[in-house]
């Protein structure tokens, strides 16, 4: 337990931004480069919640002794129920369970085959000239998804855009589609306290029924994305009212994946104060202490 967070030390100032990606998935700076730009921007702690991967934890702690800022460490899980897609944050993970450490590698070695399947698919069924190194191009060192298999198909001018390559070819109901590894919300859930951390419904804006959000916190959250970039400031007032009533932690963060460009998400963008740090400290306490 952090001292600074004991309530008589009244040293609770400063912000934190609580979800952000780094290239140990889909981001584009290294944990390094990011922890560096957080403390360069003033924030006092940020949460690393790559894609199912804590690979850039430990260099991120590393860096944030350099830069003195607290690293928040974190991982960020799809799970689906049907089609729709919810993703869970969990805070505080153990990052030295060698079978959490085997369930995350198992993940990401199923999208790969995943992806590897779908341009087999694409190449037997309409003679596609496409490779799978054109899609690990295109991914660059990040994890390899649809989106990459779609932007690859735009490229070779194959498809004018990318919903109609979702619509020709690789959407869920097309020829070539491949169903992902699925994992439940509650087997998410239940995987994350496991080790040891926080289970935290992500963005629950982003839903598109707000009877998801119920249901995922009835399979036993302990905490609600209340501020995202992508949130209104009224969806932000209401999930953390949900918070409250349920007894959540209200957590924010941006989302932001290291892509500066005009209109994109900022470090920062959504952040909360260094109490919910705090308070996410306090409940993995409690989780360890049960176990
Ligand atoms: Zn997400
Ligand atoms: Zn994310």
């Amino acid at each position: 337990m952090n001292e600074s967070c004991l309530p008589e030390h009244k040293q609770q100032t400063g912000y934190a931004d609580l979800h952000t990606h780094t290239t140990a998935s889909d981001g584009l700076l290294t944990p390094s480069e990011l922890v560096k730009k957080a403390a360069g921007e003033g924030f006092r702690a940020i949460g690393i919640a790559d894609h199912d991967s804590i690979d850039g934890i430990a260099e991120a702690s590393d860096a944030s002794q350099r830069y003195g800022i607290e690293v928040v460490p974190a991982v960020e899980l799809n799970t689906q129920i049907g089609n729709q897609e919810i993703h869970l944050l969990g805070y505080y993970i153990q990052t030295d369970l060698v079978w959490f450490r085997d369930f995350l590698s198992n993940i990401r070695h199923s999208r790969l085959l995943r992806a590897r399947k779908i341009v087999d698919n694409l190449r037997r069924i309409y003679g596609m000239d496409i490779s799978y190194e054109d899609v690990e191009n295109e991914a660059k060192d990040g994890i390899i998804a649809r989106p990459h298999i779609a932007r690859v198909l735009v490229k070779k001018k194959i498809v004018s855009d990318m919903s109609e390559a979702y619509t020709k070819y690789i959407g869920n109901n097309c020829p070539a589609f491949q169903p992902r590894y699925k994992l439940t919300p509650e087997e998410g859930i239940k995987i994350i306290t496991q080790a040891g951390g926080i289970p935290v419904l992500a963005h629950p804006g982003l839903l598109p029924d707000m009877k998801l959000v119920y249901y995922v916190i009835g399979l036993g959250l302990k905490g609600i994305e209340a501020w995202h970039s992508r949130h209104t400031p009224g969806q932000s007032r209401l999930f953390v009212q949900m918070a409250q009533k349920y007894g959540l932690i209200a957590t924010g963060g941006s989302d932001y994946h290291g892509n500066d460009e005009a209109g994109g998400i900022r470090l920062g963008d959504a952040k909360v104060p260094y109490s919910v740090v705090c308070e996410l400290k306090e409940s993995a306490r409690q989780i360890m202490h049960k176990k």
